[in-house]
């Protein structure tokens, strides 16, 4: 786990690009990411006398990855529910924060969505984002999940890194929908993950046969940056390969039953997809 921080402020640079972004529809039907405006863009309007943001990383890149020809899961979505085991870690560095600093007044957040996880984290220095909208790190490329405390301490803040992506486009290259409109600009609904794990409605036929093999979540544009050459294995055993979900055939997922399907999902993050959803993505590739 990695951490950094930053004062908790009014993002002030943020604020019209997240206007704009949501003007544009960047969000689709992910209408909780339209709430809150203010309250994503100023932290002490979430937590009364916040005073700094901890920014928070922790790895989740696996040491062995599903084999091709069989549908594809993000990384990310390889282990237990990133929720739980980020929170369960958090939990513990409170406590050791408690014991050090004395009675402590904020809140915890695993990708929640009134807060701007990305923009405080870039803030915190922890990485820059990069043109793909991910978090990179030089050293340790960008597979992390990020959480922040906002907490009633005042700390010494750390500054912003360089970026790091030049001249390079192989992200934007790369997206099989365009879903990168321009360098640092992602339109999250054209992006495969929102098709994947966000959309209710029905995916729309014109995409059919445009993604290859991914049916819960997409990891192209992270896969093809060069920085993530650098990414190093989780040690986090809740976040192991767990095969009987993810060496699954296609046949095995056109047999697979709504009992059997809640039955091997529970605690991992598909089971937000629910079996309807995982059908309806098994769907574009009949
Ligand atoms: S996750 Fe996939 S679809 Fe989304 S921006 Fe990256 S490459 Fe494009
Ligand atoms: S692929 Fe290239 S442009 Fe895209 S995020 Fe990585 S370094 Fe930046």
């Amino acid at each position: 786990m990695s951490c950094g921080m930053s004062k908790a402020t009014f993002l002030e640079e943020e604020a019209p690009r997240l206007e704009q972004w949501l003007k544009n529809n960047g969000h689709g039907q992910m209408d909780y990411m339209a709430n809150h405006f203010d309250k994503r863009l100023d932290p002490r309007e979430l937590v009364p006398g916040a005073k700094t943001v901890i920014s928070l990383l922790y790895n989740y890149f696996p040491e062995k990855v599903q084999t091709s020809g069989i549908p594809k899961i993000s990384k990310y979505a390889y282990g237990e529910d990133y929720h739980v085991v980020v929170k369960d870690k958090m939990k513990i560095l409170w406590q050791k924060m408690t014991e050090s600093w004395g009675e402590i007044q904020g809140r915890m957040f695993v990708d929640s969505a009134p807060v701007l996880e990305r923009a405080w984290a870039v803030k915190s220095g922890l990485g820059w984002q990069g043109k793909n909208g991910n978090l990179i790190q030089k050293k340790a490329g960008s597979f992390f999940f990020l959480a922040e405390m906002i907490v009633d301490v005042e700390i010494s803040e750390d500054g912003p890194v360089t970026d790091h992506c030049g001249s390079c486009t192989l992200c934007i290259d790369a997206c099989p929908t365009d879903a990168i409109v321009k360098p640092y600009v992602v339109d999250g609904s054209r992006c495969i993950s929102y098709f994947t794990i966000e959309l209710k409605s029905a995916i729309d036929n014109q995409w059919k046969g445009q993604w290859d093999d991914w049916v819960f979540g997409c990891d192209i544009c992270q896969d093809v940056c060069p920085w993530n050459r650098f990414s190093k294995p989780h040690q986090e055993p809740r976040f192991n390969y767990h095969a009987p979900l993810l060496d699954k055939s296609w046949e095995d997922w056109q047999n697979t039953t709504e009992e059997e399907f809640k039955k091997l999902t529970k605690g991992s993050p598909l089971s937000r997809a629910k079996w309807s959803g995982m059908m309806k993505n098994l769907s574009l590739f009949d």
